[in-house]
């Protein structure tokens, strides 16, 4: 595969970083995930947007948007994907051993494209099963989870608990314990018909699909609050889904010992979902518009 570094395509054998690069040495820098459907990335100037405010929290100056698109959109057409998963990652760059990071004077851009693998339909047909982990997320005044950072051992640690559990991914609480997010995704639950997620004050990453999300089921009818909610909260809802740009919105059938049925509304919001992306393709199709 090609892989665009710094400035240009090259090879991913010749695709190397620095051991000095604090990206490497402290997990200090800043990444997206993005997909494509054919050549048109869904929400591309969100992903973008997010990028430079993860970047500016963590005080690093980044090249500008309209050059990342370009790239994002060159790597692709170099590895000649119709359907696929960019990752853009922004390490602080190379610079002596120290925790400043006015000692590196350039960031280092890595893009990886890959074909994206869609998940088994079955997942979406019966559900997954999540655990709740013992692991807290971050607290928004350590490394803010709004910062889509480099350093994610939090969430790898809870990852690794839940598989330990048999369990495809976990639901992080907060330190007072409200649920958060899971480890790469944006909780729902439902009861009574109506919609409940965690907040940003929670402490979560903002997701693009969580805000396609509710919108999407506000404009159909649907009433989403977003709140501070405790494990009980989960517990007596009728039906649970997450939210990624990968996943889409993916029911859950089982958190710890409780098990939730696929219900109408995480089924009418996939389908919401999938035609608005449609619709978003259609628009954008080719790539024409590097930034929408
Ligand atoms: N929360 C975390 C911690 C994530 O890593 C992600 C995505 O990777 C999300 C939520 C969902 O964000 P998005 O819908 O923008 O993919």
């Amino acid at each position: 595969m090609k892989i665009f570094l710094d400035d240009r395509l090259v090879d991913e054998s010749e695709a190397k970083v620095s051991v000095y690069d604090h990206g490497f040495l402290y997990g200090d820098g800043v990444y997206e995930t993005m997909r494509s459907y054919d050549t048109v990335f869904f929400r591309l100037d969100e992903h973008l947007g997010r990028l430079e405010r993860s970047a500016s929290l963590i005080r690093m100056q980044i090249p500008d948007r309209k050059f990342i698109a370009g790239a994002v959109h060159e790597t692709i057409r170099a590895n000649r994907l119709s359907g696929a998963y960019v990752r853009v990652t922004l390490a602080r760059g190379k610079g002596p051993i120290g925790l400043d990071p006015a000692l590196c004077k350039t960031p280092t851009l890595v893009i990886i494209a890959e074909p994206f693998h869609p998940y088994p339909e079955q997942f979406y047909q019966d559900g997954v099963f999540l655990v709740i982990s013992p692991v807290i997320r971050n607290h928004v005044r350590a490394i803010n989870p709004m910062i889509k950072s480099l350093n994610f051992l939090n969430n790898i640690l809870a990852k690794a608990d839940a598989k330990d559990r048999g369990a495809y991914e976990a639901i992080m609480l907060n330190a007072e314990g409200y649920i958060t997010e899971g480890t790469v995704c944006n909780i729902f639950f439902v009861k009574d018909d109506s919609i409940f997620t965690p907040s940003v004050d929670a402490g979560i990453l903002d997701g693009i699909t969580r805000e396609v999300v509710i919108r999407l089921a506000r404009g159909s009818g649907l009433s989403v609050h977003e709140g501070l909610y405790s494990p009980a909260d989960i517990l007596g809802a009728t039906e649970v889904f997450f939210t990624n740009t990968t996943a889409e919105v993916m029911p859950v059938s089982k958190i710890d010992d409780m098990t939730y049925a696929v219900g109408s509304i995480s089924k009418r919001l996939r389908e919401l979902y999938q035609a608005e992306v449609a619709k978003y393709v259609s628009l954008f199709r080719d790539g024409q518009k590097e930034v929408d």
